[in-house]
């Protein structure tokens, strides 16, 4: 497990002095940095290189021909070590250390206790990219593709943005307001006139926006999104923008929590499940939650596991926002079926053994396991089973009892599509058995069928398995 090494943060260097120990080429990289970002830079070395000489001659630097002395280094608010010799950074990282002075050591992350990242600067907008020294070469890759992706001119927006930020504030009372407008802006014309370049005309048109946008009270939205079954690199890229611009998060256990991270950081969450029986809010307390949150004016992501249309509920709490007016929309997700099948490797439907597939709960609402048994042993088909867990057992042996060979291929799979993902593959009439003393644990999916058998060949994904 990787936790974040550093903070990162924009420091202000404005106008402050910045010593960079070292006169050659890859100090010369520091200080342009560093001057980039109007620092007040004194380069201290024996020598200088020809480029670092021309700065200093035009003014841009100060320089201190010397060699490093602990002393050199009061009042600066950062140090960079740029020598190629490694007993002198060390020297100058102890020093500022002792100083409490932030300080980089270039090549040398165990010395340094800032460094700079992968800059792309669209000044005001100034994104950062680091590996924390893992990989250089994947951040500056990263970089490379958010650089292309991102129009040089999205500075210019945000400095646009800024010259009315004032304007906004006064026109529209809460943060919740400013940011829908915003929001509205940055997808319309405002933007496409700064892209080619029509600055006076995307001023006017901001203007003009402004004052004719009314502050009044809106009433919000609910989007019911399917999450998918975990892997958050399944979700969809409307499940992914509306996760992004949500001001509430409603949201139960079966989320991943790699795909909880994807909704908007400021966004308050509401937690409305735990595991099957624990502490779980009850169905009309949510449905109700939903339109009160939205009548209140906030855009309510309810954000489920897998598909909100398959087992989840998801049309009981659209009725309720029906009665109550609430305008909603209906995002499908992967279901687990489809998910974690592909994940195992098994195909729900194969020519030469299933030609249907029947998705099953395993639990139904008064807590009985009295389901279509006949129906579920037709032979040539697939059955896969949701929360079937607990009565795992009973599914079993009511499906042999009903005529299914005792020998067919059965797996549970717990966790699909994720770096937990595990799998047991047996027979019915051991399934149960292999599934206990393996341990799995909900949430788990059933499949049975000729067409678990197929794994054995095309199982492709190999989960992490950390715990
Ligand atoms: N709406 C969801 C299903 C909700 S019912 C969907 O479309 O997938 C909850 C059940 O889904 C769990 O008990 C389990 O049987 C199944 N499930 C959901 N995600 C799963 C996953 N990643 N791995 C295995 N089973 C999963």
């Amino acid at each position: 497990m990787y936790v974040m090494q550093a903070l990162p943060i924009f420091m202000n260097i404005a106008h402050r002095l910045c010593i960079v120990i070292g006169g050659g080429e890859v100090a010369t990289r520091k200080v342009t940095m560093l001057l980039k970002a109007q620092g007040a830079v004194t380069v201290i070395s024996p020598a200088l290189d020809h480029e670092l000489q021309a700065m200093l001659e035009a003014g841009e630097i100060q320089y201190l021909a010397s060699t490093f002395a602990p002393e050199q280094l009061t009042s600066a608010c950062l140090v960079v070590a740029a020598t190629d010799d490694e007993a002198v950074n060390e020297a100058v990282s102890i020093a500022a250390k002792r100083m409490n002075i932030p300080v980089n050591v270039v090549d040398a992350p165990a010395l340094c206790t800032f460094t700079m990242g992968s800059i792309i600067d669209r000044s005001p907008v100034v994104i950062a990219i680091s590996s924390e020294g893992n990989a250089p070469v994947l951040a500056r890759y990263i970089r490379t593709k958010i650089e292309s992706m991102l129009p040089a001119a999205y500075g210019r927006i945000a400095g646009i943005a800024g010259e009315f930020r004032d304007q906004v504030k006064e026109k529209f009372a809460t943060t919740q307001a400013r940011r829908r407008f915003w929001e509205r802006i940055l997808n319309g014309p405002f933007v496409e006139r700064v892209l080619s370049g029509q600055e006076h005309a995307a001023r006017q048109l901001l203007g003009e926006l402004i004052a004719q946008s009314e502050d009044a009270h809106t009433v919000g939205e609910v989007y019911l999104v399917g999450g998918g079954p975990g892997d958050p690199d399944l979700l969809t890229f409307r499940a992914l923008r509306l996760m992004q611009q949500c001001d509430v998060c409603v949201y139960d256990k079966l989320v991943s929590k790699e795909v909880m991270e994807l909704v908007r950081r400021d966004a308050e969450l509401v937690f409305v499940g735990k595991s099957r029986d624990q502490h779980t809010m009850p169905q009309e307390e949510i449905n109700a939650l939903l339109a009160r949150l939205a009548l209140e004016g906030k855009r309510v992501l309810r954000l489920k596991g897998g598909d909100p249309f398959i087992f989840g509920r998801g049309g009981e709490e659209i009725e309720t926002l029906m009665q109550h007016g609430v305008p909603f929309q209906v995002v499908p997700g992967i279901t687990a079926a489809n998910g974690v099948s592909s994940y195992a490797g098994i195909p729900l439907t194969h020519r030469d053994y299933a030609q249907a597939c029947l998705f099953i709960t395993g639990h139904l609402k008064d807590g009985t396991v009295d389901l279509d048994w006949q129906a579920m042993a037709r032979p040539n088909q697939t059955v896969v089973i949701y929360m079937g867990l607990v009565g795992l057992a009973e599914i079993c042996q009511q499906l042999i009892a009903h005529g299914v060979s005792p020998h067919m291929p059965a797996a549970v799979v717990q966790q699909g599509t994720t770096q937990k993902q595990r799998v047991v593959v047996s027979t019915l009439s051991d399934l149960a058995a292999a599934v206990a003393e393996a341990g799995l644990k909900p949430p788990s999916l059933t499949i049975i069928g000729e067409v678990v058998q197929l794994r054995e060949r095309l199982n492709w994904f190999t989960p992490m398995q950390s715990d």
